[in-house]
């Protein structure tokens, strides 16, 4: 009979093992730390759920099925974990990131709309264009909570059976033709299958993979008018071009979260992040909100680092390699998609297949590790 070890309860490995578990698929979810922990990749408040996707066409059918999966756990947790309150891309007309979203909008007939002027103003005042700019609204759009949902979705999975080793590092996870054996300091445990989905931690169980572990920071900003940045009606942004960031409405009512997007720092591991930040990079931060953002006060109220697993091609890593699915490295972007990966992986145990487009992220891809 099937027995699933799942490494990671994270934002994907918790949506495995619910995803299992729905199926009636007896499964063990392993973690370091417990469901909704946020010194992984899942911690920050918020997540931009986006339709018409930058990151490559091939996302848009699974980007589409995911809708009615958060959907499926939000009745699952009896809250609400998806703000649909629509999305802009705000940059120059001929910027490469902006024509991306148009053509995945086009390739998929996705109803994005490119708006400048009083349009523009009325959508989003929060994001005021400058000279040459276009706004393209995403309606699909909205944001996600992270630490609800990936506490949701385990618990969704203890209701259905599965069971949660909390605080339970796996130091080691072997394959061989009769199933799998999973290493923690309780002793050794057999299972028939193992879902490796240990984000940024990925390098202690995956040495040779070509992933490395990056910190991202988050700023949050006061507001200087309440009535803007209303988490019920303000759109998420990203802004491209100079400067580069995302940017929330104030979710909690304190601050309105912006991600400046630069070049990421690598590290060892996110157990040896530094939380803090040097002061000339909330300076940094602190410029593009005053060049760009007129509705946000001059400092922030907050800062916090995280980290995330990337691929050097931007693509997480999801297949099947015998007995282990893999699960890892969405580098950045994974968040949105965590259930429909769940999903897959449930596919990928139970038959060894799936008929979802995954071919972007074969795990035996040609990639090399950057040097
Ligand atoms: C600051 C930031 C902003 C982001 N913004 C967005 C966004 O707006 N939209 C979006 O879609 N995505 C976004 N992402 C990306 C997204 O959040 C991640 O891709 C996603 O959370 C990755 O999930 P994961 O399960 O791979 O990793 P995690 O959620 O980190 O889970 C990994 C889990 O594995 C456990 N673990 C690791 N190793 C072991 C081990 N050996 N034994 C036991 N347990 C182990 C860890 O404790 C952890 O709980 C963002 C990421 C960051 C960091």
């Amino acid at each position: 009979m099937t027995s699933v070890a799942v490494v990671g309860t994270g934002a994907v490995g918790s949506m495995a093992l619910w995803r299992l578990a729905e199926r009636g698929i007896p499964a063990v979810g392993f973690d370091a730390y417990a469901p909704g922990h946020d010194r992984g990749a899942a911690g920050g408040e918020s997540r931009i759920f986006r339709t018409a996707y930058k990151e490559g066409p091939e996302y848009v059918p699974l980007l589409r099925e995911v809708r009615d999966l958060w959907s499926e756990l939000e009745r699952a947790a009896g809250r609400r974990l998806f703000t649909p309150v629509g999305g802009v891309t705000v940059g120059p007309r001929e910027h490469p990131k902006i024509q991306a979203v148009l053509a995945a909008a086009r390739a998929h007939d996705l109803p994005v709309e490119t708006l400048t002027g009083k349009a523009a103003q009325d959508r989003a005042p929060e994001h005021p264009l400058r000279e040459g700019e276009v706004m393209v609204a995403d309606p699909g759009a909205g944001y996600l909570r992270p630490e609800p949902a990936v506490v949701a979705a385990a618990a969704a999975a203890e209701r259905k059976g599965a069971r949660i080793a909390r605080y339970t590092p796996v130091t080691e996870v072997r394959q061989d033709a009769t199933g799998v054996t999973v290493v923690t300091g309780d002793g050794e445990q057999r299972f028939t299958h193992a879902v490796l989905a240990p984000g940024p931690w990925a390098r202690t169980l995956l040495p040779e993979a070509p992933i490395v572990a990056k910190a991202i920071t988050s700023t949050w900003f006061p507001r200087r008018d309440e009535a803007l940045f209303d988490p019920e009606r303000c759109p998420i942004a990203i802004r491209v071009g100079e400067p580069a960031y995302s940017c929330f409405p104030s979710v909690d009512g304190t601050g309105v979260k912006v991600n400046l997007h630069v070049p990421w720092r690598e590290i060892d591991s996110p157990d040896a992040l530094t939380r803090s930040v040097p002061v000339a990079y909330v300076e940094q931060v602190a410029r593009a909100v005053a060049a760009t953002l007129p509705g946000l006060g001059p400092d922030p109220v907050r800062v916090a680092t995280y980290a995330d697993a990337f691929t050097p091609d931007g693509h997480g890593l999801l297949g099947r390699q015998g007995r282990t699915v893999l699960a890892a490295a969405f580098s950045g972007h994974g968040f949105k998609l965590a259930p429909v990966f769940g999903d897959i992986v449930a596919d990928l145990v139970e038959s060894g297949a799936t008929t979802r487009g995954i071919g972007h992220l074969a795990p035996n891809r040609p990639l090399r590790r950057s040097p």
